[in-house]
């Protein structure tokens, strides 16, 4: 995992390193049985060079508190290792260009569960594994039994947590399906 974070350090895969203040590789347990997989670094994780430290990442840890969780527990990365400009959606281009650190992440940590924040993770990770993209207010909730870079894994979509600071209605779906993913670990023997 250094080797990949040394690498997204000197990354110059696509044209986001130029604006941005640090990159935010991801960060966590290595040997966690969950992954949180986000879109992309907005401002503070921008000027802290760590994945979540913003309102979002307080609404995250919330709901990882919520299931007995803590982010020790967990390895969280994001889709795009770089802020996009005024925090727009990451481009196809700039997805091709990021998305083998994520895979690599992947297969080092090999998770028994995903769980997908928002729809452009959601999107990557499900298209990955074969399995046709809906919109995120259909596909969340579900568990996807997936084969995914040669791991065996299950596949919880969720809403980004931002979401949820903007619109309330989307908060109690958040608590409901973070219920899921602790019955999910569960069953899997991971709690
Ligand atoms: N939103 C994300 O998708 N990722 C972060 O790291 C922070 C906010």
């Amino acid at each position: 995992m250094r080797e990949v974070v040394a690498e997204v350090v000197a990354c110059r895969g696509c044209e986001l390193w130029r604006q941005r203040r640090n990159p935010v590789p991801g960060e966590g347990n290595v040997d966690a049985a969950v992954m949180f997989v986000g879109e992309a670094p907005g401002y503070w994780e921008d000027v802290k060079g760590r994945p979540f430290v913003g309102a979002a990442g307080d609404l995250l840890d919330e709901l990882l508190s919520g299931i007995g969780f803590s982010r020790g527990d967990i390895y969280i990365a994001n889709i795009l290792k770089c802020r996009p400009p005024e925090n727009r959606d990451p481009s196809s281009d700039e997805v091709a260009a990021c998305t083998p650190f994520l895979n690599r992440q992947i297969q080092i940590i090999g998770p028994r569960l995903i769980v997908t924040l928002g729809r452009h993770a959601t999107s990557y990770v499900l298209s990955e594994a074969g399995f046709p993209v809906e919109g995120i207010t259909k596909l969340h909730g579900r568990t996807f039994a997936a084969r995914l870079l040669g791991l065996q894994l299950v596949v919880i979509p969720t809403f980004h947590p931002a979401a949820a600071l903007y619109n309330v209605k989307y908060r109690g779906g958040l608590e409901d399906d973070f219920q899921i993913v602790k019955s999910e670990l569960e069953k899997l023997g991971e709690l």
